[in-house]
């Protein structure tokens, strides 16, 4: 019988221990408001930083942890969710 080794697993590929996190947003959004935040500081005495810094945040506090295999949504072994998803597919908690 398979062991668990990991705290996660996913609901599409049932794989568990893989996650990954996902950053919400565009990269090269953020870059592109840098890049025109920093120029037009000088004229805005450096407020304009706020936008892109402002994003960066939202990006990072919107992230989201997903299966490192299939990019699915993963929850966390110890939820009765994920409980039973591991009941489900056979697998026996270490
Ligand atoms: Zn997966």
């Amino acid at each position: 019988m398979a062991r668990i080794r990991g705290d996660i697993i996913c609901e599409d590929c049932g794989t568990i221990g893989f996650a990954t996190t996902k950053v919400a947003g565009v990269f090269w959004v953020e870059m592109l408001l840098y890049i025109f935040g920093i120029i037009f500081a000088i004229i805005t005495l450096g407020f304009s930083l706020i936008v892109p810094i402002g994003y960066s945040i939202s990006r990072r506090t919107r992230a989201v942890s997903v299966c490192k295999k299939c990019g699915g949504k993963v929850v966390k072994v110890d939820t009765p969710r994920g409980k039973k998803l591991i009941n489900d597919m056979g697998f026996v908690e270490a």
